[in-house]
């Protein structure tokens, strides 16, 4: 499930490795809630979307993939997914600073990205059309309709429940082991905030273009030891088949293959976390930005917000990508699915 399933996940990484800040310029934190005494207290009721809500989001939920997977399957069927795919063909791919071997391998390796995601049988995901969009509450960014409609109950019961957390007085907390590791995490939030949600397939390979310089040089040497390796040169060198399949590997559990991300069916979500210092040992702690990184797993699972996603998440429809923390998708039946699995 990594090599493909990690689409939308990886191209978060990107946004760290690129060097830019965790939280982009596209992050956005959630204006909390207003400060109810009822909202304060978290439904406990599950709100995933009915089937009411569903129709009057007029969503059209993307065709689901076949069981047996077929290039065929994944085959553009309109004018429109067809000019769509020849947009991220790989001769689009810029050739900027490359040999004319080193484009032609690029490509060759983008080709090999793709191929495997229309192995694994997974349909192409096309752009949504805007009229499928909404934007989450709270915020400019958008997902399709339904998810961001959820999305928007699932902050403002995060908000609710932190709130809770950061009212547990340290009398309390004194008694009570969970509440005290509750009420110091919750301590440490200064935000809750999305990194990105809903990315065009253009984005997506815009993404997978300009990263893939730095993924070529960092393989660069393992590619050459790779070709040494083999007997009688057979592997083609540092731009041969097996170079080409580890640097294809290598950029798998980074990026997401153009056309086959998550994010661009409008249901994935990356969450940003600020982080401030504990105001009772301000000195131990300093503030911090969580975003898709994966040096951050730990701290990502340290925090208020990921404990708190991992108990409640589920009731708005949404589960984890467990390797990457921040990034969570609207799969209600999957979400329905674990619910009563974790209820045996
Ligand atoms: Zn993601």
């Amino acid at each position: 499930m990594l090599s493909i399933g990690s689409c939308c996940t990886l191209l978060s990484a990107v946004v760290f490795l690129q060097g830019k800040p965790f939280l982009s310029s596209n992050t956005q934190t959630v204006n909390p809630p207003r400060p109810r005494a009822a909202t304060l207290v978290a439904p406990k009721t599950r709100v995933a979307p009915s089937a009411q809500d569903v129709a009057q989001a007029g969503i059209v939920v993307p065709r689901v993939q076949k069981a047996a997977a077929s290039q065929s399957a994944a085959a553009p069927r309109t004018p429109e997914e067809k000019a769509a795919v020849e947009a991220l063909a790989a001769e689009k791919l810029s050739q900027a600073g490359l040999s004319r071997e080193s484009y032609a391998f690029k490509q060759h390796v983008y080709n090999l990205h793709i191929a495997r995601g229309l192995r694994s049988g997974r349909e192409r995901i096309y752009d949504l059309p805007a009229a499928q969009l909404a934007t989450i509450a709270g915020t400019d960014i958008k997902m399709r309709r339904d998810a961001a409609l959820q999305l928007g109950r699932l902050l403002s019961a995060a908000h609710a429940d932190l709130a809770r957390d950061l009212a547990i007085n340290r009398a309390a907390a004194a008694n009570d082991a969970a509440a005290a590791l509750r009420r110091s995490r919750a301590r440490r939030v200064r935000e809750l905030a999305i990194n990105n949600a809903y990315r065009p397939a253009s984005r997506q390979f815009g993404i997978w273009d300009r990263n893939f310089q730095k993924y070529y040089e960092a393989t660069q040497e393992k590619r050459r030891a790779l070709a040494a390796n083999e007997p009688n040169g057979e592997a083609g060198g540092e731009h041969g088949a097996a170079a080409a399949e580890l640097l294809r590997e290598y950029i798998g559990v980074r990026v997401a293959a153009p056309g086959f991300s998550n994010h661009q069916g409008g249901i994935a979500v990356d969450f940003a976390l600020l982080l401030q210092p504990d105001p009772e040992q301000p000195a131990a702690s300093t503030e911090k930005e969580l975003g898709a990184s994966m040096a951050q797993v730990d701290p990502w699972k340290e925090s208020w917000f990921w404990h708190w996603l991992k108990a409640r998440a589920g009731e708005f429809g949404f589960v984890e990508y467990e390797p990457e923390p921040w990034h969570w998708e609207f799969k209600p039946q999957q979400a329905g699915q674990e619910a009563k699995q974790g209820a045996k």
